[in-house]
């Protein structure tokens, strides 16, 4: 069986903290916007006399924001872990199986904590892609009436449009 070499996990060790600390960077910026993104997103002063609308994608754009800040803060709970790892002596064994993790997937993907066929499976909803997480809900508002009545639009809205155009019920024109 093959065991990590020091030098190997010297590398590897590298790369978790290049990106922890990058991650560590995104944090930053995002505190000196947060202040800045109250009055720049809608480019008014205040809350107070924004549009619906222009409310509504501002909060939209926030949570969204919120959705990547849990991803990176995610991404940093798993290399943190890994320090940890490197630290008692367990890293680069899959924690299912306890078998190494081969050193090409751990270059691949450092944080690993399980070799591949113990890797969370796509459809697990601990291996969902990460993008899901970017992904919410559009602002509501949208086509919401007319999905709590399916077909209504078709019997009396339908004949309410048609019937402006004249009907039985009105004089026929000559
Ligand atoms: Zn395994």
């Amino acid at each position: 069986m093959t065991r990590l070499k020091e030098s190997q996990i010297a590398t590897l060790k590298d790369k978790l903290l290049k990106e922890k600390e990058e991650i560590g960077r995104h944090f930053e910026i995002n505190d000196a916007e947060e202040q800045a993104a109250l009055t720049d997103s809608t480019g008014e002063l205040s809350s107070y006399d924004n549009h619906p609308a222009d409310m509504a994608t501002e909060t939209f754009e926030r949570e969204r924001d919120n959705a990547v800040n849990d991803a990176f803060g995610e991404r940093l709970d798993e290399i943190e872990q890994a320090l940890g790892r490197m630290k008692n002596g367990t890293y680069g064994i899959c924690e299912v199986c306890g078998k190494p993790i081969p050193y090409e997937r751990l270059e691949a993907i450092p944080s690993a904590p399980t070799c591949v066929d113990d890797a969370p499976k796509p459809g697990d909803p601990a291996g969902r892609p990460v993008e899901e997480q970017v992904m919410t809900a559009p602002p509501t508002g949208a086509g919401e009436a007319r999905q709590r009545n399916p077909g209504r639009f078709d019997d009396a809205d339908a004949w309410k449009n048609v019937e402006s155009y004249g009907s039985s019920d009105t004089p026929a024109t000559k």
